[in-house]
């Protein structure tokens, strides 16, 4: 069995499988480890910006995707307590909306594509350590399916093993100022054309169609919220409900279709440990949810990084560039948000807000800026 690539990218996620395919039809010897067997969940908004079709088009991915019939996505409503319900159009790019579908479908198609590309892609298989030497880097792995650890060579090895990857140094933020992630899949919920986002005190949930006439709830709540919630995201949102009269009328006939999965949520730039390899996607930085960008960066990220790669270039001064406004812009957007559902006397600001939200909301639609030399 082959040892030796030119490649190794550590995580299978949307980053990772989009520079690995690249790299792939260039003729590299890339190989692709993930930990988790595949297909599988994953805590997101599952909410694909328009401004993904053209990254996705370069792929050849367009068809497969649309071939799983999840849905267009056309308005943004938002319910703040207390408040009417503000809803946007969703600007189109290039004459498409915006698309849901479940990341368990999603990561599949792009770790199938990776391996169709000439990709090694191994899942149930964990990276454990990285070293480097002259030569270049040794990777040793676990892998689940054979119960046995293997070491595999490269001259260069990428970081795509996202937002918890082991190679970033532990953040500062103290316990409380984390932010706890949660989905889940539910049947039975009033469908559309729409996500629908519910804020309330310490966070908000979003609501998207996808396939098979499910709809994804999705969360964004601070730990203390959690916390009087007894850590039960049922129990919390029958407390936002209380709180949020629209997302209570929303939930009336809702049935869950998979038990609520959570992870702890950092944004921002992910700061690596000095001996760790070049990263991308959320390992590199992780971008606000609410913006509903974090996929399609992940992937400009991957196209981005095969290009430097090919062109001898790699560094992380191009992805910071890449990230960088996003990044803050996220941040602020989310602060203020979260900031105005705690006062509720500032409430009422939010419908001259109208304003102030409608190119934001045309923002999380554009494609990725892309930063100089790579063509996205
Ligand atoms: C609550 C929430 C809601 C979101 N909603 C949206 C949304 O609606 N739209 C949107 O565009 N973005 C959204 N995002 C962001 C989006 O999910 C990420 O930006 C995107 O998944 C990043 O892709 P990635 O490939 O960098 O990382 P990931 O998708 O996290 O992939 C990393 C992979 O690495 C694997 N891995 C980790 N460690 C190892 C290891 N040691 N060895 C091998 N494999 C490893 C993991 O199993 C994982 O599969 C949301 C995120 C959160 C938390």
């Amino acid at each position: 069995m082959t040892t030796h690539f030119d490649v190794i990218i550590i995580g299978g996620g949307l980053a990772g499988c989009s520079a690995g395919m690249l790299l792939g039809r260039k003729g590299l010897k890339v190989l692709i480890i993930e930990k988790n067997g595949l297909p599988a969940h994953k805590v997101c908004g599952e909410f694909l910006s328009p401004g993904i079709w053209p990254q996705l088009d370069s792929l050849g991915l367009r068809e497969k995707i649309l071939a799983q019939k999840g849905s267009s996505i056309e308005e943004a409503v938002f319910y703040f307590p207390r408040s009417k319900e503000l809803s946007f159009q969703l600007p189109r790019f290039q004459g498409l909306t915006g698309y849901g579908l479940s990341r368990k479908k999603l990561d599949w198609i792009f770790f199938n594509q990776a391996r169709e590309n000439g990709c090694r892609a191994l899942d149930n298989c964990e990276a454990q350590k990285i070293s480097q030497n002259r030569s270049g880097f040794t990777v040793e792995a676990f892998d689940r399916k054979q119960n046995s650890s293997h070491v595999y060579y490269a001259s260069q090895v990428f970081n795509a093993a996202g937002k918890l990857n082991q190679w970033k140094e532990t953040p500062q933020k103290s316990e409380n100022k984390t932010k706890i992630g949660f989905k889940a899949h539910f049947k039975n919920l009033k469908r559309s054309n729409k996500i629908r986002l519910y804020f309330f005190k310490g966070g908000y949930l979003g609501t998207a169609p996808i396939e098979d006439g499910l709809t994804n709830l999705c969360g964004l709540v601070d730990s203390n919220t959690l916390k009087q919630a007894n850590g039960s995201f049922d129990l919390l949102l029958n407390e936002t409900g209380r709180e949020n009269a629209a997302l209570k009328d929303f939930l009336r006939e809702a049935s869950p279709a998979m038990p609520w999965m959570s992870c702890p949520v950092h944004e921002g730039f992910q700061s690596s440990k000095r001996t760790a390899p070049l990263s991308l996607g959320d390992a590199a930085c992780f971008l606000e949810p609410f913006m509903g960008q974090g996929m399609t960066y992940a992937v400009a990220s991957g196209f981005l990084l095969s290009h430097l790669f090919s062109s001898k270039a790699a560094d992380f001064q191009a992805l910071k560039q890449l990230y960088q406004s996003k990044s803050l812009f996220g941040a602020s957007m989310e602060n203020f948000l979260f900031w105005i559902s705690r006062h509720s006397t500032l409430i009422s600001l939010i419908q001259p807000a109208r304003l102030l939200l409608q190119p934001i909301i045309n923002r999380t639609c554009a494609a990725p800026k892309s930063p100089p030399g790579p063509q996205l």
